[in-house]
């Protein structure tokens, strides 16, 4: 006879993939798409609320460095003055010639190139390479960083970045790093340690009130800020909050093929977001 455990397993598997799928349906209305045309079609819906965007192709393992970087650059022409576009350097395979590239047609339009957080054994590299990068481009056009507040290094980061005058985008990150500290408790430290310091701070997060506090921190302070939300996850309660507060959001549109799983994975670890989306759906 089969166990419970047997019977539950393949019962869990089943529930999960049903729920898979029907998410994966609910977030072709939620993603952006695949190509550039499409991130612009969305950050153009989001303009004319008065919101700008960053644009963030997502690769996934078919995509050369040099294919990536090719978006890139498509990226960089569709966006407006106010918007930026996100990167990451290991698309790239942190190949300095695609990065010279992509700076000549930054530094044109004077567009900020901002680099994305990846694994925890990336940093450094990136670290060291965006260094070389702000002290031959710095001058013509914004350099951002990203920093996890899962990570206990991040506050070093985030000393390194203020004296840089990097724009920095804080998120609780996705990858986790030995030794482990609470998400939200380091993406508090790091608001504390970035306010009155950082040239430009950028509050990336879903949670209401981690947001909220942030942005009220930064503005003791008088430092520069923004709420930033991905978009195609729940954001109502968000965007009320700055509303409120009278501070400024932004939308990180995430487009190519590797997107739609990143936000059906983010709802099935908190499926407590399907309702959120619901409510959104109906308020947006
Ligand atoms: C703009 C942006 C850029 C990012 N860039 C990177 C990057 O470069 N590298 C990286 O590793 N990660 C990045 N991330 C992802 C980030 O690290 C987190 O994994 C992701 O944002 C989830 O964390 P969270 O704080 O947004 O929300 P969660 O940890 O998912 O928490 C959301 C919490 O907010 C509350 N909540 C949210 N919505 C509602 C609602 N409607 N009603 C009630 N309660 C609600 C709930 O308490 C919920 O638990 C980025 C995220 C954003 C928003």
């Amino acid at each position: 006879m089969s166990t419970e455990a047997e019977v539950v397993g393949p019962f869990r598997r089943f529930r999960r993939s049903v729920m898979r799928s029907v998410l994966t349906r609910v977030a072709t209305v939620y993603v952006a798409g695949d190509d550039v045309q499409d991130a612009r079609r969305v950050a153009d819906t989001w303009a004319r609320r008065g919101i700008p965007a960053t644009f963030g192709f997502w690769d996934d393992g078919r995509d050369t460095p040099r294919d990536v970087a090719n978006q890139y650059l498509l990226g960089l022409d569709a966006l407006r003055p106010e918007e930026y576009l996100s990167i990451k350097l290991t698309a790239l395979d942190y190949s300095e010639a695609l990065l010279e590239e992509l700076a000549e047609r930054a530094a044109q339009r004077h567009l900020r190139l901002h680099f994305d957080s990846m694994y925890p054994d990336t940093v450094d590299r990136t670290r060291a390479l965006v260094t070389a990068f702000a002290a031959r481009w710095g001058s013509k056009f914004p350099i951002g960083f990203t920093l996890p507040g899962r990570w206990a290094r991040s506050l070093d980061d985030a000393a390194w970045a203020c004296e840089l005058r990097l724009p920095v985008r804080v998120v609780k990150g996705q990858f986790p790093a030995e030794p482990a500290v609470d998400p939200i408790e380091g993406f508090d430290h790091l608001i504390e340690a970035l306010a009155g310091k950082a040239a430009h701070v950028a509050v990336a997060t879903h949670d209401p009130e981690l947001g909220e506090r942030s942005l009220r921190r930064l503005a003791e302070k008088g430092t520069s800020r923004e709420l930033e939300l991905l978009h195609g996850l729940p954001m109502r309660k968000s965007l009320r909050a700055a509303e409120v507060l009278g501070e400024k959001v932004r939308v990180y549109i995430g487009y190519g093929r590797a997107h739609v799983p990143y936000a059906v994975s983010k709802v099935m670890e908190n499926p407590k977001m399907m309702m959120w989306m619901a409510r959104d759906l109906l308020h947006l």
